[in-house]
């Protein structure tokens, strides 16, 4: 698959569907609170979902491993849980870090951000990583220029995460987005041969999902049985920020920061 850039009028249509998974998530931050079930979380998405006539894109999302799709309307990944953590019985305790990642389809356009939500009287070291995660997507945001190549971005992403000791998520990464969730190129938090070898020139249209997910611990994680749910080998913490980014003429712009 080809790179698709964007039109002007396209991005609009972005931002609109952008717009709706920041009031997803906004609404995740107000109700994810001690004593909430993830599953009482994954279903107030879905009437915000149903309310403004969206898609979520999460739900039945194909898997090739069990022959089954995705279980739930949004991944709910907690503490040790990287991303992909499925809704149902768990109840979030204090202390509890909460990645919530949201996926739409709106009028034929894609959003897709997440954030990890703090619970109550977080430990600090788990704080910082959540603050300094967030700080990482932040730094890509603010470097992205036309002209530049993903791996300058990535390198900055890679340094920064290094120098704070944290292990970024190799096996997971970000991507194109735009009438599909998943579009061309694979957006890495990390610079590597194969990026080197087929970097990502920055141009005026392309929108990507940039998701940086730092680990406390190790870089290393793995899928549990249910087929979904990755942890970290080590299970220490991990935090998760995205949003869906346009490569403009002078930078970038946030299609999913409410606005
Ligand atoms: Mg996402
Ligand atoms: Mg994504």
């Amino acid at each position: 698959m080809a790179i698709v850039l964007k039109s002007r009028e396209e991005l609009k249509k972005m931002r609109t569907a952008g717009r709706l998974v920041h009031k997803v998530l906004q609404r995740c931050r107000e109700i994810c609170k001690p004593g909430v079930t993830t599953r009482q979380i994954d279903k107030e998405a879905y009437e915000v979902f149903a309310a403004a006539g969206a898609k979520g894109l999460f739900k039945n999302y194909p898997t090739y491993r069990l022959g089954e799709g995705f279980p739930a309307n949004l991944c709910i990944s907690i503490n040790e849980e990287v991303v992909h953590g499925i809704a149902g019985d768990r109840v979030i305790k204090d202390g509890d870090i909460v990645s919530v990642d949201c996926g739409v389809k709106l009028n034929g356009w894609c959003g897709d951000s997440a954030t990890t939500i703090m619970v109550g009287k977080v430990d600090p070291k788990t704080r910082q990583l959540c603050e300094a995660t967030e700080g990482i997507l932040k730094l890509a945001i603010e470097n992205i220029r036309p002209g530049r190549q993903w791996s300058q971005v990535a390198r900055l992403m890679e340094k920064k995460a290094d120098s704070l000791g944290y292990g970024v998520v190799r096996d997971f990464v970000g991507h194109g987005i735009g009438q599909s969730l998943h579009e061309d190129p694979k957006v890495p938090n990390y610079v590597s041969r194969e990026l080197v070898d087929n970097d990502i020139e920055l141009r005026e249209g392309l929108v990507l999902a940039i998701e940086p997910m730092c680990n406390l611990g190790s870089d290393r994680v793995r899928t549990l049985a249910d087929g979904w749910t990755v942890v970290t080998i080590d299970r220490k913490p991990s935090a998760h920020y995205e949003h869906t980014v346009a490569v403009t003429a002078t930078g970038a712009e946030v299609l999913t920061d409410g606005n």
